[in-house]
């Protein structure tokens, strides 16, 4: 059979071999035509089209190793899948051996100690389904069907962010098998280059088994979901949002969003389509405190649709999921903000008047609170001046619309970057996005990176990610 070697070379693997490698695992070793490889190949962001050599299904630690070691030593390209939702398809590549992570999905959750354990493969649902069982939650991010370990390696941010941190701030450890195919523990005490690296660093280090998370008293229920006006409303709105959310308390976070109407059942159907302007509120607080922080949004204006309520916590986290469906084309730029600037808001609206597909948008994501206050060789995320999330997403159905929504996006972006903080989130990267960008992103903390990747990877046997070359 055709693979990949490290280094890109196509090269034999001889079927007795591949064997031996499906003797090694408990879980299924797939190829082309197998039935299930289709879905393990294929990610979230449907203009990525890859097709590995070898998908090996892990059903446990012991999996992982024995993929590792088989990779090292015959010399595969090796690619690693959680969830599949990077934007950039870095979880696949073209005749490499897959590790499809997604059968790992056990979540524990020890009460006592406010701590959860997630095997990599989790998605963010499964940790939010277990953790809310008694009114605690992990500091994730707003899709439900986003994977944990790609979120968590390159940072993280969601509703409780403002409160808690980056994903990665609020992770006690992290069981990783490394390049030799070791198994190790990453955490303050144990190896903490390592773990300093792993939060922020994405998956350059090795493949991540299970994630700690410090838990926190959360719901179950919040205050949380959208209000929509029409579009003509922007500018108001827009403005509404930029006080409420330089007043807001931590408890709160508030996104904008400008979009056509999706076909959601809260709007009315001769809206669908149509040009809108939202606002999406999560109050994590006490339901009380989150009714009074929310009463401006909800007295506001002639709105088409509010479903701004009290609400199940795992709810709220899911009601992004279906605007963001799996095999549709995604095209994202993004950049980080230290603060929303009305001319932002103007440029807002005037891309968002010339958006090209239904499903696309410009989204501003509230950040600023416990991430401010952590100096920025915390850990490798850094960006700790970040204080909002621009998102510019161009999403829509047909290949022969490439074009035209890609050059939307980049048009968007080149009108706004200059409001920038200069960093931008590496999880929100796409495949076109070059050297310059991964500097922008992990800043000062790139040098160090360099330094923990040549301890624990010097071969880059973990390349594809965002790659972060060995520098002895
Ligand atoms: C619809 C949508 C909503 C999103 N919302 C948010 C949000 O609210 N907040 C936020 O912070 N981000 C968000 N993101 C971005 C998200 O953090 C990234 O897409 C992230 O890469 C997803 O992780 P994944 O495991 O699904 O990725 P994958 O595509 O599976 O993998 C991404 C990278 O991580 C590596 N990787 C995966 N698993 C492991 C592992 N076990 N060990 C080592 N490396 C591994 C892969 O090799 C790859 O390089 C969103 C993305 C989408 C598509």
């Amino acid at each position: 059979m055709r693979v990949k070697s490290r280094d890109g070379r196509e090269v034999d693997l001889k079927l007795e071999r591949a064997s031996a490698l499906k003797m090694r695992l408990r879980g299924p070793l797939l190829a082309p035509g197998d039935p299930g490889y289709e879905e393990s190949r294929t990610v979230w962001n449907a203009m990525i089209d890859r097709k590995p050599a070898l998908v090996a299904r892990c059903l446990g630690v012991a999996d992982v190793i024995a993929a590792v070691r088989f990779a090292r030593e015959h010399d595969l390209l090796l690619c690693i899948k959680g969830g599949g939702h990077n934007i950039a398809g870095l979880a696949t590549a073209d005749g490499a051996l897959m590790l499809d992570m997604s059968l790992m999905r056990g979540v524990w959750v020890d009460e006592r100690r406010k701590m959860a354990r997630a095997q990599a493969g989790c998605l963010l649902g499964d940790v939010d389904r277990e953790t809310q069982v008694k009114g605690s939650a992990a500091a994730l991010g707003f899709v439900s069907l986003t994977g944990i370990a790609g979120l968590t390696l390159g940072g993280g941010f969601g509703y409780l962010t403002r409160r808690w941190g980056w994903t990665s701030d609020t992770v006690a450890g992290m069981d990783l098998v490394a390049a030799d195919g070791r198994l190790v523990r990453a955490s303050d005490d144990e190896n903490p280059d390592l773990f300093w690296g792993l939060r922020g660093g994405g998956g350059n280090f090795g493949v991540v088994t299970g994630i700690d998370y410090t838990l926190f008293e959360v719901g179950p229920e919040v205050i949380g979901g959208i209000v929509a006006w029409p579009a003509d409303e922007a500018p108001k709105v827009l403005e509404l949002y930029r006080s409420l959310a330089e007043s807001a308390p931590p408890e709160l976070t508030l996104v904008a969003l400008i979009r056509p109407a999706p076909p959601a059942p809260w709007l009315p159907n001769e809206w669908h389509g149509r040009a809108i302007v939202a606002l999406l509120a999560c109050h994590s607080g006490s339901l009380e405190a989150g009714e009074k922080a929310i009463a401006p949004i909800k007295s506001f204006g002639r709105p088409i649709g509010d479903v701004l309520v009290r609400r199940p916590y795992t709810q709220v986290q899911s009601l992004l999921d279906a605007t963001q469906p799996k095999g549709r084309r995604y095209y994202w730029k993004s950049e980080y903000l230290p603060g929303v600037e009305p001319a932002l808001c103007d440029s807002m609206i005037d891309h968002a008047s010339r958006i090209r597909s239904p499903h696309a948008a410009v989204i501003l994501f509230q950040l600023a609170g416990a991430l401010n206050r952590l100096p920025n060789d915390h850990s490798a995320v850094g960006n700790r001046d970040a204080r909002y999330v621009l998102n510019i997403t161009a999403s829509w159905d047909q290949a022969a619309d490439d074009g035209a929504n890609i050059s939307w996006a980049r048009d968007a972006w080149s009108a706004m970057k200059s409001y920038s903080t200069g960093g931008n989130y590496i999880n929100f990267q796409t495949a076109d996005e070059a050297t310059e960008r991964l500097a922008s992103a992990l800043g000062g903390n790139l040098a160090r990176l360099a330094e923990i990747k040549a301890r624990w990877d010097p071969e880059n046997v973990f390349r594809t990610n965002r790659n972060i070359q060995p520098v002895a």
